[in-house]
């Protein structure tokens, strides 16, 4: 973070203003977190800032402080528009390609407002006046409380803005245990809970308010879970039917893709989603160490992400998909 960055966001700060806050689509914990902890910090500023998210998130985040006031694009459109056309300022968080948010960012980028990225992915893009892009920290929002820390406002920090950046840096974090975890992360969850965030309620809220429903799927991924042992990988598939037959939630099969890492010697772990109606298959890929699912999403995939946590998708019917995929791997990581 350059000194001469956060001098000029002080001073478009100084005059309150009319604030969108975009997270990326299909937004998680991290995407929420900073976004709603920003509106919260730019509201106590005497601006007019709402969080207006391409479609919806899933339901394990509804209870976050700020998230009845949540425009979703997809449902309000109209709305939308006229948000991201009278803004003054809009503040693009947790990604770094307007293609991340679809066709909202169309209308962002022929916005007249000035554009400010807060993220952590690599290889911006370059379409904000002002950026804040660090692939090195973990989450956006730890990087969100480094700017608030920086900009000298942690007295600003309540229980609303302490819980949303706890909950952004748990859930992007793997709950504390990735490699991108430094002291600093402890540092400022330290400061969060003095300022009010539960943890031991955040985690609860996050992680123990699952349906029936949601563990019947877990065992048919699991039992689905194939393992391809030349390439150190375990991957799952789930199908339309087996999402119907557990009466699929957005949100549903949020972790799953972690358990093929939990087996000796698995290096990549991969979740392949068919979402029949859509005509997409969505992937999921995790890895440990160097190997940079990142660029293997981007190269096969349209995605991309971090090193180690990436996502993808195919148009392809799920059986093709799945013989391109090993194809692929074996390609990409074969002779590692
Ligand atoms: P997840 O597997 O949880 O959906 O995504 C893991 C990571 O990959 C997240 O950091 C997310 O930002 C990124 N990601 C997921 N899907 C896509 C995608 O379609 N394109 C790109 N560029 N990144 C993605
Ligand atoms: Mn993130």
């Amino acid at each position: 973070m350059i000194e001469s960055q956060l001098h000029e966001l002080t001073q478009w700060l100084e005059v309150p203003s009319k604030m969108v806050i975009i997270p990326h689509k299909n937004p998680d914990g991290d995407a929420m977190g900073s976004t709603l902890a920003w509106q919260n910090m730019m509201q106590q500023l005497g601006h007019t800032a709402t969080v207006l998210a391409p479609n919806s998130y899933p339901t394990f985040l509804h209870w976050m402080p700020g998230h009845k006031e949540v425009v979703i694009y997809e449902n309000e459109k109209p709305k939308g528009n006229k948000l991201v056309a009278e803004a003054d300022f809009i503040f693009t968080l947790d990604f770094n390609t307007l293609k991340r948010i679809d066709v909202l960012g169309e209308y962002v980028a022929e916005s007249k407002a000035k554009k400010i990225m807060i993220d952590h992915h690599q290889d911006p893009d370059d379409y904000a006046d002002l950026m804040f892009s660090d692939p090195n920290i973990g989450s956006t929002c730890e990087l969100v409380y480094q700017i608030i820390d920086r900009l000298n406002k942690r007295g600003l920090i309540n229980k609303e803005v302490a819980t949303c950046i706890y909950t952004g840096i748990l859930t992007d974090t793997g709950s504390f245990r990735f490699p991108s975890v430094t002291a600093n992360t402890h540092k400022a969850t330290a400061t969060l809970i003095e300022h009010g965030a539960n943890h031991s309620l955040i985690h609860e809220q996050i992680k123990d308010n699952a349906r029936p429903d949601r563990l019947k799927l877990l065992g048919i991924a699991l039992r689905n879970m194939v393992f391809l042992d030349d390439v150190n990988t375990a991957y799952i598939t789930l199908n339309q039917d087996e999402l119907d037959e557990c009466n699929f939630q957005k949100g549903d099969a949020e972790g799953f893709v972690n358990y093929g890492l939990s087996v000796t010697g698995v290096q990549i772990a991969v979740l392949m989603i068919e979402y029949r109606h859509e005509g997409v298959v969505k992937f999921s890929f995790r890895s440990k160490g160097d190997l940079a699912v990142n660029t293997f999403a981007k190269t096969y995939f349209d995605g991309g992400g971090h090193i180690n946590a990436a996502g993808g998708i195919s148009k392809d019917p799920l059986a093709k998909t799945e013989a391109y995929f090993i194809k692929s791997l074996r390609a990409f990581f074969g002779k590692y």
